[in-house]
């Protein structure tokens, strides 16, 4: 059987390779100076590169299920998505930080509808979504405003972040709150002035912007959903 793998590796060496030679050359010359910190889900329909239309350099990614930040404190224990931060923030001086969700999470979903038995790590880690979870039956509208809850969840999260915390005080730092639906092909942007998630195409801006109070909206956004959901 053929290893595909194995072609996939040849035919970038020698067809894909030759064209970016010299890019790759510069980055390592001059060292990565990438602007952007993506803190995406894992899940394979959710592609960095394309929808932010960066390339080699440009985007200093860290992927996990759900998207989610664990808390600054370490009491979560390992996090190699906490030193991520830590080390866009701290050493590499990003100026935007993005938190991207999207449509159809198999994460999000299964905070309502469980883990495996076995996969113990994977029930502790859906613990950092919870709170976003409604108290609701499931339907896709709820399966949705959970994913935008997540990612809010996870900016505030982030916010208690000293060197995050600082730095979007100061200006130097924005936060980027990003609903992917792929089905569409739009990211919807969390406005913190309208205390929702505003389509790309119709939004002035790609999230947060310059620091705001973003706890006074995110208290509104979720004020919003909880009355979209409350019992009549
Ligand atoms: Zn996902």
């Amino acid at each position: 059987m053929a290893d595909e793998l194995l072609q996939r590796l040849q035919r970038f060496r020698e067809q894909t390779f030759p064209g970016i030679r010299t890019r790759f050359q510069d980055l390592v010359r001059e060292g990565q100076h990438p602007t952007i910190l993506f803190i995406g889900c894992s899940d394979s329909r959710l592609v960095p590169y394309m929808l932010t239309g960066t390339g080699p350099g440009e985007l200093f990614i860290v992927r996990n299920v759900g998207a989610f930040v664990p808390p600054h404190d370490g009491s979560a224990g390992y996090h190699g998505t906490a030193a991520a931060i830590e080390f866009a923030v701290l050493n590499l001086n990003v100026a935007h930080i993005v938190v991207c969700g999207h449509s159809h999470c198999g994460g999000i979903r299964a905070l309502y509808d469980g883990a495996p038995a076995q996969a113990t790590n994977l029930a502790a880690w859906l613990e950092l979504g919870r709170e976003a979870v409604l108290p609701v039956q499931v339907s896709p509208e709820a399966l949705r405003r959970t994913e935008q809850r997540a990612v809010v969840l996870q900016l505030e999260r982030l916010m208690d972040y000293p060197m995050v915390r600082e730095r979007v005080e100061a200006n130097r730092l924005s936060l980027h709150g990003w609903h992917y639906v792929i089905e569409e092909g739009e990211v919807h942007v969390f406005d913190v002035r309208r205390g929702g998630f505003i389509p790309a195409s119709q939004s002035e801006h790609s999230g947060t912007g310059p620091h705001l109070p973003i706890e006074d909206a995110m208290g509104a956004l979720f004020n919003e959903i909880d009355d979209a959901f409350a019992p009549r």
